[in-house]
């Protein structure tokens, strides 16, 4: 298969992944509101509401950057850049992109800079 049409295939993978992450965020925004109902008073009185309460603002938070990334990834598959390194501009390899299809840096500078913010986080 060439690439353009496994980068075809992605693109759908991505827009089927999409449409996933925007019903189950649909589902939690309408479950934090539920549970965050109009009697604060009593939901503070139950913890085990609250730690779900946590649970899904937790999920939430995640989910979103799942959704930012691959619209990103989408918006580059419109620009032509989709598949292209951001650091070194190398073709990222057909395996990679398969394996996480919104990533936006190849291994080798994908792993540079996981070990640079871990140096900034441990400075000396
Ligand atoms: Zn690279």
């Amino acid at each position: 298969m060439k690439r353009s049409s496994h980068l075809a295939a992605l693109r759908d993978r991505l827009l089927a992944e999409r449409a996933r992450l925007r019903q189950l965020l649909g589902g939690v925004e309408a479950e934090l509101s539920s549970l965050a109902g109009p009697r604060p008073a009593e939901r503070a009185e139950n913890a085990q509401q609250e730690g779900s309460v946590a649970v899904l603002t937790d999920l939430d938070e995640r989910e979103w950057r799942a959704l930012d990334e691959i619209e990103d990834a989408l918006a580059r598959i419109g620009a032509g850049t989709y598949g292209v390194c951001e650091a070194c501009g190398w073709a990222i390899p057909l395996a990679r992109l398969s394996a996480s299809p919104a990533t936006r840096f190849c291994l080798a500078c994908q792993a540079e800079r996981e070990r640079s913010q871990r140096k900034e986080r441990r400075p000396r």
